[in-house]
């Protein structure tokens, strides 16, 4: 449905007309409660995000700009680093012991502040424009940040099991590489890089190394201690210097929180910003926002807290089983191919021949009965992120999935936009 924009009204709506105009908003958005969007939303149950509300309306006015005035959001921040930290291998001490990090409002300003924290430490090696060498699986925020910052990435090639070409990565270091990148796991194929080769390359040519565990850092830790993940890709391996950790993914936050991880304090140092040099006085910040919402902390702090480990272990559990039902049941289709060996509960899948089978026209189909599936090229496949919420859609997802390839049989859709991010 379109709505004309809605003006300025001169006297104001009632509380009662601006939460039925909020409601008529929302009914062309999807319907994600049943299980049926795979991505953009992680659903831990009603009662969870009943809590998750609750959280967030106590904290509804609150600024985490100063945690002197508010400093209920200094702790709520100290707190979820700490955990995350240990999540992530802080604890051990192969890490060295002096993980430090920040609360950040997503995946994306995680990646910001670490490639900014590179570009920093490499200036004060005297580069000038320095470069970050990525894999094209890295995610997009890292060319977002070379676009923001006078930082250059350089994306080389995947293997053909969609993991960083180590080869190509290392002949794309040169004087001015600040940082690599390896992906745990990659959102486009949802596979682990060689973190450890990775990690290594680096620590030889004296660069950094972030591990983006957006994805997989609330659900990596678990999937090991299940026995389902035996390689490692945090502050355990020789070389890694920063992560990034999302908790609105798979630690079943509200939209706004992750958190940014460094070795070391001085590192971690890098990502403060401090002036004195305006009318203001004294101000300090250590994200990208001046004023900051603590709802999404608090609901962070809800979360984790009322899950609790085993919570999140049953969690990823659960989870890791229905992805894998329907990763057997794509890789037992004739007609279609996993790309690359998903390392979790994300992956993409395509058409085994493309001239036999069309995925994007199935996703039409897919998409007429309510289920929301990304698209992705290079080559043309579906991308699933499965979450609790997805269990128990699962059966149901792949009767339409096999019955929407054979309606669509060979035919094709002259559309073949793919729709990760939309823009506004
Ligand atoms: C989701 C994701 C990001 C970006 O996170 P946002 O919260 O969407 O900004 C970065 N890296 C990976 C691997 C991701 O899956």
């Amino acid at each position: 449905m379109d709505f004309p924009s809605a003006p300025l009204p001169t006297s104001g709506l009632s509380h009662a007309e601006v939460l039925e105009r909020l409601a008529q908003l929302k009914v062309d958005d999807k319907q994600w409660e049943e299980g049926k969007v795979f991505g953009l939303v992680y659903d831990a149950g009603k009662a969870h995000h009943e809590l998750l509300r609750d959280a967030m309306a106590l904290f509804e006015a609150e600024n985490g700009l100063n945690v002197l005035a508010f400093p209920s959001i200094g702790q709520m921040s100290d707190d979820l680093v700490r955990i995350t930290a240990t999540l992530l291998g802080a604890d051990d001490p192969r890490s060295g012991g002096e993980v430090a990090g920040f609360l950040t409002s997503g995946g994306t300003e995680s990646l910001l502040q670490a490639s900014v924290v590179a570009r920093d430490h490499a200036r004060a090696r005297g580069i000038d424009r320095p470069t970050i060498v990525c894999a094209t699986s890295a995610h997009a925020a890292f060319t977002k940040a070379a676009g923001l910052f006078d930082i250059e990435v350089i994306r080389v090639p995947v293997g053909e099991d969609y993991r960083v070409d180590l080869a190509a990565m290392e002949a794309a270091i040169d004087e001015r590489t600040a940082m690599l990148v390896a992906s745990a796991v990659s959102y486009p194929q949802g596979v682990i890089d060689d973190v450890t080769a990775i990690a290594a390359l680096a620590e030889s040519k004296g660069l950094l190394c972030h591990v983006d565990g957006c994805m997989g850092g609330y659900f990596l830790p678990f999937l090991t201690e299940l026995g389902h993940c035996q390689v490692p890709f945090d502050f355990t391996v020789s070389g890694v210097t920063s992560m990034s950790a999302d908790l609105h993914k798979y630690g079943y936050a509200s939209k706004g929180a992750s958190v940014v991880l460094y070795r070391t304090p001085a590192l971690a140092r890098h990502q403060v910003f401090m002036t004195e040099d305006w009318l203001g006085g004294f101000y300090a910040s250590t994200t990208m926002a001046g004023t900051k919402p603590a709802g999404p902390i608090a609901a962070a702090w809800a979360s984790v807290m009322h899950l609790g480990h085993d919570g999140l272990l049953k969690l990823t559990s659960d989870t890791y089983a229905a992805a894998r039902k329907i990763i057997n049941a794509v890789v037992a289709h004739p007609k279609l191919q996993l790309r690359g060996e998903p390392a979790m509960s994300v992956f993409a899948f395509g058409a085994e021949d493309e001239a036999e089978l069309d995925i994007f026209a199935v996703s039409e189909v897919l998409s007429r009965s309510g289920w929301h599936v990304d698209r992705q090229r290079h080559p043309d496949s579906l991308h699933l992120t499965v979450h609790a919420g997805s269990v128990k859609a699962t059966d149901a997802f792949l009767d339409d999935l096999h019955a929407a390839i054979e309606e669509v049989g060979t035919r094709r859709t002259e559309d073949r936009s793919t729709t990760y991010a939309t823009g506004d």
